[in-house]
């Protein structure tokens, strides 16, 4: 059989040694005789595995001492309501820029818990024939006391992307869902990170959190204990059951990671993956990004077949040659690539091959 790439934005596709080592040690992890999933989250063997996963993320990421680094559940929603609960108390106020589908969906839930006069909302998005771009409001020029600002730094739905730093007077709250550790960021100017694992880092049901220990001392409102970031520093991450297996997967992508030069070589390939297939669809007059340049995403390439009415036919033949899960998100249509750190550069050479077949055939 040949190759199959999977461009599955999320469950995302792991790397292949990663896989091959879970699937070798799945029914004796660690010369115990019994799987990963069958030990106790609390027994010695497990907690080397989560100290040597917390050492290598914040090696990975040069994550400062000041930072906690906990492994939550709740995937990236769960994370949408743990910032307002655990950061706006009864009256403090956030403000929330719009990007895409994502930060919209996190207003949503910020309103939701925390009510319209707790939350500002801020649009960045601009939409001008068709093509989205983004640009940065100057936030030192708002005169309000937020106790924080979210934004999605990269947008899965949309395939938008911001590359140019954010600069604000309050500690920033950035979604990394869909980009943590694809290119080097400097974790000391925000205040908290957070991902779900799904995309970058392993499967899902895992979401990791990166705090600024000078947020936990802000007001919080009543919440789940599970979602509580305090408990959770208190407790290692554990202070109920985690999601064991995702946790021991993540702590393997982290060493493959490593093994393969760390972020900055992530970084290098990650630019040379996207650069391939966005000149590809500028130089083809078959398809079209609409996306500006600047904000095109790294890790989710968006693209549209100009002749719409082949999209079926385009899906149906790219997974008879082994490329599977190229539809967009049903909100926007159109095709999607997601390529992430897992995917080989092999995997999008195979791509813009089959797109330029499908050109020639259908042209
Ligand atoms: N934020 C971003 C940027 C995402 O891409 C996603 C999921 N695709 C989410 C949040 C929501 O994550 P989850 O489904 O884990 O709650």
């Amino acid at each position: 059989m040949s190759a199959t790439y999977n461009f599955c934005a999320g469950p995302a596709m792991l790397p292949a040694e990663v896989m091959q080592k879970a699937q070798k040690e799945l029914l004796d992890w660690n010369g115990q005789g019994v799987s990963v999933m069958e030990v106790s989250h609390r027994s010695k063997e497990f907690i080397a595995l989560t100290e040597q996963a917390e050492a290598d993320i914040r090696e990975l990421m040069a994550i400062p001492a000041n930072y906690h680094v906990l492994f939550m559940h709740g995937g990236g929603r769960g994370q949408f309501a743990a910032v307002v609960n655990n950061f706006l108390g009864s009256k403090g106020k956030a403000l929330y820029l719009v990007d895409g589908s994502w930060s919209s969906a996190a207003v949503d839930e910020a309103v939701k818990l925390a009510g319209t006069e707790q939350i500002d909302i801020l649009n960045i998005v601009n939409k001008d024939n068709n093509i989205n771009s983004i640009s940065l409001p100057d936030l030192s020029a708002i005169d309000q006391d937020y106790r924080y600002v979210h934004y999605c730094p990269n947008e899965t739905v949309d395939g938008i992307e911001i590359f140019e730093e954010l600069n604000a007077p309050w500690p920033i709250v950035a979604d990394m869902s869909s980009n943590i550790m694809s290119r080097k960021i400097d974790v000391s100017r925000y205040g908290l990170i957070y991902a779900g694992a799904q995309k970058n880092i392993g499967p899902s049901g895992l979401s990791i959190v990166i705090i600024n220990d000078d947020l936990l001392a802000l007001p919080q409102q009543p919440q789940a204990s599970i979602m509580d970031y305090r408990l959770a520093v208190k407790h290692d991450s554990m202070y109920n059951t985690p999601p064991t297996f995702a946790w021991y997967l993540a702590a393997e992508v982290f060493k493959w990671l490593k093994s393969n030069g760390g972020v900055a070589a992530m970084e290098a390939i990650n630019q040379q993956k996207a650069q391939l297939l966005y000149a590809f669809i500028d130089s083809c007059d078959f398809y079209e990004s609409r996306v500006a340049n600047a904000n095109r995403s790294q890790m989710n390439v968006t693209f549209y077949l100009k002749d719409e009415s082949l999209n079926e036919q385009f899906i149906r033949q790219a997974k008879e040659a082994g490329l599977v899960a190229l539809k967009g998100h049903r909100s926007v249509g159109g095709m999607r690539a997601s390529i992430y750190n897992a995917m080989p550069i092999e995997g999008v050479e195979a791509l813009v091959n089959f797109m330029k077949q499908f050109a020639q055939r259908n042209a």
